[in-house]
């Protein structure tokens, strides 16, 4: 039996993916990607993700403005992202909140971020949600607004597990990437056997957050950087990860996660 794979959160127009683009979509068919979101993460981005989302079948497409970028937006950001709103069935996101960042400015990002959750709820968005370090702000954040009735994604999420029922009873999927399969990451991979079932997500987050080396299936050349560049196409491999270490069976997981998929985004199609 083939897989129905879900992937809640990447990145497919990012430059670095842009040299093989061709030969990733070729891959995905194959590779048993159904549906996969993919975020913007500044105004520069968006025109990229419409094309994508009105070229390629398997795209969801993402707009926002992240916290690391907040001070790159334009005078027009709002406007503009109305437009691209109403441009295609769209999510909102990758938004949130960073204090992990060096020199953040955490009032001028909870500003950017509660603009575009507020319109998400009015519009029943789904939004993927970027939280490093700032997991108080966020409940505070989340407490205090409007929130889409679809409900929401925290993208990688390595928030404190005493959270996860609050953060769940405000509509919370919580997404796991393959990155949390590296050693180091024994804390946030713990914490997901505290997630309920029917709010699990899997992303690739692609290019970002590769598995480790053994577990990868399909690579690319490292970036500039000398960093290697997660493909797409290892959705598979991060399902596998997932299945282990919640020690369930692949096609249980899969049908979970599509489940849960379906509820979040059924409005995008
Ligand atoms: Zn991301």
């Amino acid at each position: 039996m083939s897989l129905r794979l879900f992937d809640a959160h990447n990145h497919l127009q990012d430059e670095r993916l842009a040299s093989q683009r061709l030969e990733i979509l070729r891959a995905l068919p194959g590779a048993g990607v159904v549906r996969m979101v993919v975020n913007s993460s500044c105004e520069a981005d968006w025109p990229e993700v419409l094309a994508l989302a009105k070229s390629v079948p398997q795209v969801i497409p993402s707009f926002g403005c992240h916290p690391w970028y907040v001070a790159e937006r334009t005078a027009d950001w709002q406007a503009n992202l109305v437009k691209f709103l109403d441009a295609v069935p769209s999510a909102i996101g990758e938004i949130g909140l960073d204090k992990w960042i060096k020199n953040h400015n955490l009032a001028e990002q909870r500003e950017v971020f509660v603009w575009q959750l507020r319109l998400a709820a009015e519009r029943n968005l789904p939004v993927s949600i970027h939280c490093l370090e700032a997991w108080g702000t966020l409940l505070d954040v989340l407490r205090e607004n409007p929130l889409p009735r679809c409900g929401f994604v925290l993208h990688s999420f390595g928030g404190p597990r005493e959270m996860i029922a609050e953060l769940a009873r405000l509509g919370a999927c919580f997404s796991l990437p393959g990155y949390f399969a590296h050693e180091r990451k024994l804390r946030q991979r713990d914490i997901f056997k505290h997630v309920p079932r029917e709010r699990l997500l899997i992303e690739t987050d692609a290019p970002d957050q590769a598995l480790p080396a053994e577990r990868l299936e399909f690579s690319l050349p490292d970036s500039a950087n000398g960093r290697p560049v997660n493909h797409p196409a290892n959705l598979g491999a991060v399902y596998r990860f997932a299945a282990e270490l919640l020690d369930m069976p692949l096609e249980v997981l899969a049908e979970q996660v599509e489940e849960n998929f379906q509820r979040v985004f059924a409005a995008l199609g």
